[in-house]
């Protein structure tokens, strides 16, 4: 779930049109006099609840009738004629997600500490959400309105959560009757259409693994190409989701997972020519085995659900490596190795911590370029919660003075998407001003480039900037 796609759930009540967010100047909207706080109502007579209906209605039009309601109350009728490709120049407010009526036993928001962010407490189950950001819903609740939206605007690919094709499994995980939790004709209905789904399944020990995992991924397998990959994830908890009918993964279930589900891979690549059940990366991590290797991840069609991060993460490394060596000519020179007192420290969640260890001595190796590694645990939620995306202001206060060198870094994914805060609220300048170093929140590509200006200005800035001015 991306949280910037569910923040208007807390912020926002409907209304009917949707809200210009902003004109680009020198625009179609500009030449109109629309404004930020307008709200387009309609479309060639037709009403439009969000961006999407706006895009999907104007799309390959070039006379196009727009009621408009302006921030004064009055309301205008534009004809307009355009160009088939011209934009409007017009962005909106984000959708506001309808929420699920599920109560799954390993439902995240069950696992936040009760002084979380609001927006995390949303149980956005909404197929505009899932076609554009991926977000994954289980079609419980799906009404006929949806459902025809899905397929006339052809909002493909859809995202699905199915966790058991076993009625049984699905409707006890869910926490909702089978009369609800059998999806089979709403799945039919979408791929007879040519909507493309993605499924997954989060993985409960004892409930949905072994047999039951091995006929969900085979009744997929029997819809191929049209559901086009399985996600396998495991089951997390946190120190607030410890329902007793829930067993924790552990190294060892993994071990046996992966060795289980290897062998349906095997047989799948071969009829199908496709991984097509991916597991996550944190099944390998956790048991303790190296991720599989490129071609095993294809196009990488699971990688919004963190499948495939460390392969792909790793290959981006190695290909900086390789650049910043053909550059340098660190290889062929070693002893000519640049020579560098400058040093740092990488701060990230304990399930990476050793993969971003093993690939960082090698810079230090090549480069003389001196960066620690320190896993920061994850003591806001608790549980077996060990991912970099979960770690929270207050984590990163507490392993402070593991610190080493000029500056930190901690990574991007720990803020939220649209704004510099973390989970807990806490504001990065905030944890910035705790810390006796310069701290910078980066991606791989921001890492890419300080890497590659040998953390120069890491280095240089001992006042750095108030604004997150890394890229995402
Ligand atoms: S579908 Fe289940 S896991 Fe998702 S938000 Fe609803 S209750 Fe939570």
């Amino acid at each position: 779930m991306y949280e910037f796609a569910v923040t208007p759930a807390v912020t926002q009540i409907r209304r009917r049109g949707v809200e210009i967010a902003e004109v680009s100047a020198g625009s179609v909207g500009a030449e109109l006099e629309l404004e930020r706080g307008d709200r387009i109502m309609r479309v060639n007579g037709r009403a439009v609840r969000d961006y999407l209906d706006f895009r999907f209605q104007t799309a390959g039009e070039t006379d196009v009738v727009v009621d408009v309601r302006k921030t004064s109350g009055e309301d205008w009728e534009l004809n307009i004629e355009r160009d088939e490709a011209e934009d409007f120049g017009l962005s909106f407010e984000q959708i506001v997600p309808r929420q699920c009526a599920n109560e799954c036993l390993f439902c995240f928001c069950k696992g936040n500490p009760e002084t979380a962010r609001p927006s995390l407490f949303v149980r956005d189950e909404d197929v505009r959400l899932s076609f554009l950001y991926g977000n994954y819903t289980t079609l419980t609740s799906i009404t006929e309105d949806e459902m025809r939206r899905v397929i006339d605007q052809r909002l493909t690919p859809q995202y699905v959560s199915v966790h058991a094709t076993d009625l049984e499994v699905r409707a006890y995980l869910l926490g909702i009757d089978k009369e609800r939790a059998d999806i089979s004709g709403k799945m039919r209905r979408m791929l007879d259409a040519g909507i493309e789904i993605h499924a997954q399944v989060v993985l409960c020990p004892e409930i949905n693994d072994g047999e039951i995992l091995r006929r969900t991924v085979d009744d997929l397998a029997a819809l191929y190409p049209r559901v086009s990959s399985v996600a396998i994830v495991p089951l997390g908890l946190t120190r607030y989701l410890n329902d007793s009918r829930l067993t924790a993964v552990t190294p060892e279930f993994c071990r046996r997972t992966i060795r289980e589900v290897t062998e349906i891979q095997r047989e799948l690549r071969a009829r199908l020519g496709t991984t097509f059940a991916f597991l996550g990366d944190e099944i390998y991590l956790r048991a303790g085995c190296a991720v599989p290797g490129r071609k095993h991840y294809g196009d990488y069609p699971q990688i919004e659900d963190g499948i495939g991060m460390v392969r792909s993460f790793t290959n981006q490394f190695d290909a900086l490596v390789r650049r910043i060596d053909r550059r340098t000519g660190a290889v062929a020179r070693p002893s000519g190795r640049a020579q560098s007192n400058q040093s740092g420290t990488i701060m990230t969640g304990t399930l990476f911590a050793p993969v971003l260890r093993k690939h960082v001595a090698r810079i230090t190796e090549r480069f003389g370029f001196r960066l620690e590694v320190v896993a920061v645990e994850n003591d806001y939620f608790g549980g077996d919660v060990s991912v970099a995306g979960l770690l929270t202001g207050g984590d990163f206060l507490s392993a402070r003075e593991q610190v080493r060198g000029q500056f930190a870094v901690l990574p991007r994914v720990a803020l939220k998407s649209d704004e510099p805060v973390m989970l807990d609220g806490m504001r990065f300048e905030e944890l910035r001003e705790q810390f006796d170093v310069p701290v910078f929140a980066m991606d791989f590509s921001s890492f890419a480039a300080a890497l590659e200006s040998g953390f120069a200005n890491e280095c240089r800035d001992s006042k750095p900037p108030g604004s997150l001015a890394l890229a995402t």
